[in-house]
């Protein structure tokens, strides 16, 4: 899950709390089991909206951290896994508030939920690709990383109609080189990453992760969130008030890259 940027540098700087959170959070994206069970699969549901496909941002570079600085939009982003009750409860109050957001799905995950697909698309959020398993891709030989990027990219397809419009690393905040590579290989011509990371995983409480977001937050940015927490249902609605507040509108990251 993490999205936390690095397990040696949070163990090197002591941050114990997150190191323990990280370890439950995607230690636990770790373990989930790589098939699907037969009735998830055979209950797939038909794609009924179909989801824009990746496309090339000119002069965005390979790895996009953030939009434009000039403009009042930031995108909301959110690791796809855990209860779906909680995605759903996220995205309602998302939807509530009039805010769009960008869910990375783990192919794991959609073959556990194979409505969440659907469900993300109706409310007009943006879908995208958060690997197959969330383990710590950068570290994976090639061919098994590559199958990770097109593991859940094949879900994806089957599911929505398209691969998902962004690809997020898993456990990493930036791709490799070689994992930048493999993900346009595999269609994405562009990895997602992140400038404000919510720590919402490590379940600080929802001040503490509205605290967090809202003292990084500026125009153009990116914010790391995950669906499977509490917390991050709890700071939803301030959260997204005080983005009104400062009229800075949450919309898709396509919207977020958009003119
Ligand atoms: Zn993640």
């Amino acid at each position: 899950m993490l999205c936390y940027p690095d397990r040696r540098s949070a163990l090197r700087s002591g941050a114990a709390a997150a190191v323990a959170a990280l370890t439950a959070a995607c230690g636990t994206g770790a373990r989930t089991p790589a098939g699907p069970p037969a009735e998830a699969a055979t209950a797939t549901p038909a794609p009924v909206r179909a989801a824009a496909t990746p496309r090339r941002f000119p002069g965005q570079p390979d790895e996009i951290a953030h939009g434009p600085r000039d403009r009042s939009r930031v995108a909301l982003t959110f690791h796809g896994n855990g209860d779906p009750a909680i995605a759903r409860a996220v995205l309602a109050e998302a939807e509530r508030a009039g805010a769009r957001v960008t869910v990375l799905a783990i192919g794991s995950w959609l073959d556990a939920h194979p409505d969440m697909a659907r469900r993300v698309l109706d409310g007009g959020h943006e879908l995208g690709n958060h690997t197959q398993r969330h383990l710590a891709i950068n570290d994976m030989p090639e061919a098994e990383a590559y199958a990770e990027i097109t593991g859940c990219a094949q879900r994806l397809k089957r599911l929505t109609g398209s691969i998902g419009t962004w690809f997020r690393p898993s456990q990493t905040q930036y791709a490799t080189p070689l994992v930048k590579e493999l993900a346009r290989r595999a269609g994405y011509p562009h990895v997602l990453s992140y400038d404000v990371d919510s720590l919402d995983f490590t379940s600080p409480g929802a001040a503490a992760v509205i605290r967090t977001v809202t003292g990084t937050i500026h125009s153009g940015s990116v914010v790391s969130l995950h669906f499977g927490y509490a917390d991050t249902v709890d700071a939803m609605p301030p959260l997204l008030e005080e983005l009104a507040r400062r009229k800075l509108r949450a919309v898709t990251t396509t919207e977020l890259l958009t003119s």
